[in-house]
């Protein structure tokens, strides 16, 4: 048996279809390591850093310092592409962070999702060969500043942020809302709407611009150690230089979500799994009646069901990195997955909950965090209805959005 199998068979034992095994050799090297760095650095504090509300910046750049997540050389074996390792890749990197703990997950889908492929899209090649490199290695944060205080589901048609352009320069006003990392972030790709063409385009702005803030949003129930910010931008001027060349329309952005869709619906797989296997532990040790609780029917066929959504989020997710892979997954791929993978999980958190009794709502089970941050995913990168209004117009030809 190969040293790759053997990896797979210890980091994945819940995914008992196999599709891990379309990992290459040099991937599954770099999750096995990423999981030894994740036990080391940030298993002993995760679970305060979710109760203190505070994001372990130390220990997670620890993590991607032991281990190059984006630009290992062993990701782009055999591969044109310079900057993106495979889909594949990237889905195996979500299953990966997100069954060890969702805001985790979320930090470096904003980071290395979202605002990776915003420059990676909307970039020209002197901003790509600026942006990329250091954002794949973690020198430069950045993030994705799209939704505002008034405008959440209908972003694309509301999206209030101007850029008024003077001279050399833009100036742009507004604020943004729920901006994950934008209080910390170097660059910070904001979307504004042109004053003259009405068109949708993007702006990076530089840490630290004059009339840029951002404030975390206090007293979050989940995700709590992700800071997201309320962003205000006043007059704050971007060169014409620093606006991304290829986004002129919300039709770019939406390139964009197509991608980074599907991540968060990799996300709610590898949450789907992580609760899973935290209840198929917890339930495995827990004696009641003088055996464990996992040796009784009714809660074997809670285990059942969790084990069957963790096969069916991972045949989401591989498919939709296979098409994407291929260049042929449209938004409808991506928003019927992320839509039924958030069921899915939102299902097995509630499950694994339930049969970890009390410990369950506690934070000495993993599952309680899983809980919790499920419901920020079920909404974030389009929540469930918006998916199922894009999933419905594609099957029906009929818009019902508004
Ligand atoms: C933890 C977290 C992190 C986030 N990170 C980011 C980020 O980094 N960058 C960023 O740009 N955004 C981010 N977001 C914003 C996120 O994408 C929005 O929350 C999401 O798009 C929903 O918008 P809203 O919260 O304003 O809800 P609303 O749009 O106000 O929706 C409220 C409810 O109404 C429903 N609804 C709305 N319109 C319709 C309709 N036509 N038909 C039926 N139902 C409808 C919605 O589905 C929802 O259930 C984040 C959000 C969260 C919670």
């Amino acid at each position: 048996m190969s040293n790759k199998v053997e990896m797979l068979k210890e980091l994945y034992p819940e995914d008992l279809y196999g599709f891990t095994q379309k990992l290459s050799e040099g991937e599954v090297e770099v999750l096995y390591e990423l999981r030894k760095a994740l036990e080391k650095h940030l298993d002993p504090i995760i679970a305060e850093s979710w109760n203190k509300a505070d994001f372990p910046f130390d220990e997670f750049y620890k993590v991607v310092e032991d281990v190059h997540i984006m630009n290992d050389p062993r990701l782009f074996e055999g591969r044109d592409e310079k900057y993106k390792a495979s889909e594949f890749y990237i889905m195996g990197l979500y299953l990966e962070l997100a069954r060890f703990d969702a805001s985790i997950a979320t930090f470096f889908t904003v980071h290395g999702g979202l605002g990776f492929n915003t420059v990676l899209l909307g970039g020209n090649e002197r901003q790509i060969e600026e942006f990329a490199p250091k954002i794949m290695s973690f020198e430069w944060q950045t993030c994705f500043a799209l939704t505002e205080p008034d405008h959440g589901s209908d972003i694309a048609g509301g999206l209030a942020t101007t850029a008024e352009r003077d001279g050399d320069e833009w100036i742009l006003n507004g604020e943004k809302r729920w901006i994950g990392g934008s209080d910390t972030a170097d660059i910070i790709p904001v979307f504004a709407r042109d004053t003259e063409d009405n068109q949708v385009k993007c702006f990076m702005v530089r840490k630290d611009a004059e009339g840029y803030e951002a404030s975390p949003i206090p007293d979050k129930v989940s995700l709590r150690p992700i800071r997201n910010g309320h962003i205000s931008i006043k007059n704050v001027r971007v060169a014409e230089e620093d606006r991304l060349q290829n986004i002129n329309s919300f039709k770019d952005v939406a390139r964009i979500l197509t991608f980074t869709r599907a991540d968060v619906a990799h996300i709610a797989m590898g949450v789907t799994a992580g609760a899973f296997v935290g209840a198929l532990d917890y339930t495995k040790k827990r004696e009641q009646f003088n055996k464990p609780v996992a040796g009784y029917q009714l809660v074997q066929e809670k285990l059942a069901r969790m084990q069957s959504n963790v096969v069916t989020t991972l045949a989401y997710s591989s498919r939709i990195a296979e098409m994407q892979e291929e260049g042929n997954a449209q938004m409808l791929n991506s928003s019927l997955a992320k839509m039924s993978n958030s069921l899915h999980m939102r299902e097995t958190v509630s499950l694994a909950r339930e049969v970890c009794g009390g410990n369950g709502i506690t934070l000495g089970s993993k599952v309680a965090r899983f809980f919790a941050d499920a419901e920020a995913i079920y909404t974030y990168e389009g929540s469930h209805e918006i998916n199922a209004l894009i999933v419905g117009r594609a099957i029906t030809g009929l818009g019902a959005f508004v």
